[in-house]
């Protein structure tokens, strides 16, 4: 192609305008040879919408709906879009939509269909690189629910969900910019969320009510976690966090899991412009919950592995203090460590610390 363009050159001068064509040609096919491999990057699920962001600007989407025994099929075909394998949106739950499904309909087609009962208009919105669909709105309050990616396990027999549930607020700790601690590819956001959602559907099957600070990779500040618990009277607050060695100290050996509760010795009330709670009550409270859930956790995973107890510990992290609740942080165990690092990131491993942080808020409310 060059070498055409400098024959194209020597050839003569007035030739100029052809060559001006011919460059302006390329630059329009490297445009769309750029745009053929438009990846879907990311999905996320919020009250009404559904967002998808590609790597590149989004050509043009055909949008049409097909009607099937009361059925809505709501049909978007992204143009020149192409779906990785890592991408999916069937764990996504909206109160108002039956399922949510994607594929690679053709080469140059992505399709996502919607399925709901309800008929709704203002279907979507593009915006560069990012797709917004507008769901049907449910009813108010629609509750978006993300599911596991792996099926959770779930032991014993299922509790029904009434006015005397206990309340548990589930705290996966990090997320989004906050990455949290990370080592050879191992980061503590990715395990504590999982591990979190394992919790959550547990929790659920047993019969408490969960509400999570975060369901899905997602920045919130401490202030946002502890204000959820207040706000939904919450009877136990439980933060999730995965632990890392000090830089300087290679040589010692750090692993295994602690729990923290609050050191409370402040004579403040109020910090940062939010209220603290340090009351023995709360300490006393805290302290047993941290017992029964670290016991919990360590019988769960010495059934397979030899995991130390590094005990109870006290803190006053935000979060131990921003909540009326008794409150505990979980430092489930050390990515650096070579053995811990890796199971951490293991499903079964996450089972078992799950299971564990279940039997001990069971054994809290004496329900076992
Ligand atoms: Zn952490």
């Amino acid at each position: 192609m060059l070498l055409f363009a400098l024959t194209l050159w020597e050839s003569s001068m007035s030739n100029l305008k052809a060559i001006a064509i011919f460059l302006l040609l390329l630059l329009f096919s490297s445009n769309l040879f750029a745009k053929e491999n438009n990846y879907l990057l990311n999905t996320s699920l919020h009250k009404n919408q559904l967002k998808f962001i590609f790597k590149y600007n989004i050509d043009h989407v055909k949008f049409f709906t097909l009607k099937n025994k009361g059925v809505i099929k709501y049909v978007y075909d992204v143009k020149n879009a192409v779906l990785p394998r890592s991408q999916y949106i069937k764990q996504y739950r909206h109160s108002s939509v039956l399922a949510f499904r994607m594929g690679q309909f053709s080469k140059t087609h992505l399709r996502i269909v919607v399925e709901s009962k309800k008929t709704h208009y203002h279907t979507y919105s593009i915006h560069g690189k990012v797709l917004t669909l507008n769901l049907p709105r449910g009813k108010k309050g629609a509750s978006v629910y993300i599911a596991n990616s792996q099926k959770t396990p779930l032991q014993g027999k299922k509790r029904k969900i009434n006015r005397y549930s206990p309340t548990v607020i589930i705290d996966a700790g990090h997320g989004g910019r906050d990455i949290g601690a990370s080592w050879q590819g191992i980061i503590e956001k990715h395990i504590t969320l999982k591990m979190a959602l394992k919790a959550r559907d547990m929790l659920v099957h047993r019969g408490y009510k969960v509400y999570m600070t975060r369901d899905r990779d997602k920045t919130l500040t401490l202030r946002q976690r502890t204000d959820l618990s207040n706000a939904k009277k919450a009877n136990i607050f439980v933060s999730i966090h995965t632990n890392a060695a000090p830089k300087r100290r290679k040589n010692y050996i750090y692993k295994g899991i602690e729990v923290y509760y609050l050191r409370g010795t402040s004579r403040r009330t109020r910090y940062s412009n939010r209220k603290i709670y340090t009351s023995n009550w709360k300490k006393n409270r805290s302290y047993k919950l941290c017992k029964l859930i670290k016991s919990g956790m360590l019988k769960n995973v010495r059934k397979k592995h030899i995991v130390i107890d590094k005990g109870i510990k006290k803190n006053n992290f935000w979060v131990l203090r921003g909540t009326r609740a008794p409150s505990i942080l979980i430092e489930a165990g050390y990515i650096t460590d070579k053995y811990e690092g890796k199971r951490l990131t293991q499903n079964a491993y996450q089972n078992g610390l799950a299971q564990g942080v279940v039997d001990g808020v069971d054994a809290y409310f004496g329900r076992l």
